[in-house]
């Protein structure tokens, strides 16, 4: 159990240990952690279902998808977003799973844009945006990241396992002709299946003006077979792209801890981003909370810590227990993942059942 810095915190943290605060979250004011980070930034996963079967994500066979009712209604997760919004919460990204297979989920993207956020974006694999995306870009949806691991067919249907890359490219160009951009594209980068195409990866992002977001891989795999050995840097990456490509970082706007540190190319060809969650922690800064498709709210992704929104919403709770329940979940936070901490353990739930 180590003390160490973590990029954005101004002091020293202990990794690992319980939040040594007070037990009981305050009671007004914004959605403050023991550490002081403020959470403005809400993940809702729509549904633990995936048509994909990613080696990162998901097993190939026998995944035990939750029971329908377990799952949130269009009008619960429109509550909790309505709660969270009082509280201080000026995005939402909708994930998942993959929400793209929730039905009807323009509806709820425009219950929830009823709200009133600044910001409202969703995580795809690709799948039915090419149909979906006027009508989501109707409802209210600002903008979407979009998951393309290669740029090879076969190796991108062998990592994704299902799923196929023209689908994917021609779901990219219906989200900007629908008005959904910028267009970001999260790659998650393996030793030894697709580092080869970091370059490639750049070049397509100087190509299309779409903003290439390569993803550190995370121990959130099903399978429990991640290896800190199958991480490629952060530092990897920058370092093959550099050398083709100059690149200068672009200090991050005052007002936005996005995880993802971007830098433009010197001669002014677009940008990447490169998301270190294992080598460089951006924990420090973390604005986020997460909602389950079950109703469990979760302080991170790494922490099991969870507290039951359905519970409340089901029993027939108060707006103002529902905020309590997002307080208390909020104030339990950890200051780090932990993941390279010696005691680490990883989540009971994976990437697809958390929402990412
Ligand atoms: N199904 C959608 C998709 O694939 O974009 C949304 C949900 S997915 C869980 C959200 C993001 O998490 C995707 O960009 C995916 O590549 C990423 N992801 C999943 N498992 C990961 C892992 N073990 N490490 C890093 N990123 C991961
Ligand atoms: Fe499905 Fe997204 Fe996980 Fe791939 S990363 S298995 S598309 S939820």
């Amino acid at each position: 159990m180590g003390v160490v810095t973590v990029p954005g915190d101004a002091v020293p943290v202990t990794l690992g240990r319980p939040s040594p605060g007070p037990a009981a979250a305050p009671t007004e004011g914004p959605l403050v952690d023991t550490y002081g980070r403020v959470h403005t930034d809400l993940r809702i996963s729509v549904t633990d279902r995936c048509n994909f079967r990613c080696v990162y994500c998901m097993p190939e066979e026998g995944v035990p998808f939750l029971p329908r009712q377990e799952i949130l209604t269009f009008e619960e997760i429109a509550r909790v977003a309505r709660v969270a919004r009082d509280l201080g919460v000026r995005s939402v990204r909708f994930t998942g799973g993959e929400p793209l297979l929730r039905h009807h989920v323009a509806d709820l993207v425009a219950m929830v844009a009823e709200a009133g956020f600044d910001d409202l974006a969703l995580t795809t694999n690709g799948t039915s945006l090419a149909t979906l995306a006027p009508d989501l870009a109707g409802a209210g949806l600002r903008r979407v990241n979009i998951s393309c691991d290669s740029l090879r067919p076969e190796r991108f249907a062998a990592i994704r396992r299902r799923g196929d890359l023209a689908m994917v490219l021609a779901a990219m160009d219906a989200a900007e002709a629908a008005g959904l951009a910028p267009v970001k594209v999260n790659v998650v980068v393996m030793a030894g299946v697709n580092d080869d195409e970091v370059v490639d990866f750049a070049a397509f992002a100087r190509d299309t003006g779409r903003l290439v977001r390569f993803i550190e891989f995370m121990p959130l795999d099903a399978a429990g077979r991640w290896q800190r050995d199958q991480v490629v840097s952060a530092a990897d990456i920058l370092g093959a792209i550099g050398a083709r490509w100059p690149l200068e970082a672009v200090p991050p706007a005052p007002d936005d801890p996005a995880p993802a540190e971007v830098f433009r190319f010197a001669d002014g060809a677009g940008s990447i981003g490169v998301v270190a969650s294992v080598t460089r922690p951006f924990c420090g800064t973390c604005n986020r909370l997460r909602l389950t498709a079950d109703g469990s709210v979760r302080n991170c992704l790494f922490s099991d810590d969870e507290r039951s929104v359905r519970d409340v919403l089901r029993s027939g709770g108060s707006d103002d227990e529902v905020a309590a329940v997002l307080r208390q979940a909020v104030w339990g936070k950890l200051p780090g993942h932990g993941i390279n901490d010696p005691g680490f353990l990883r989540p009971s739930r994976s990437m697809s059942m958390i929402g990412g």
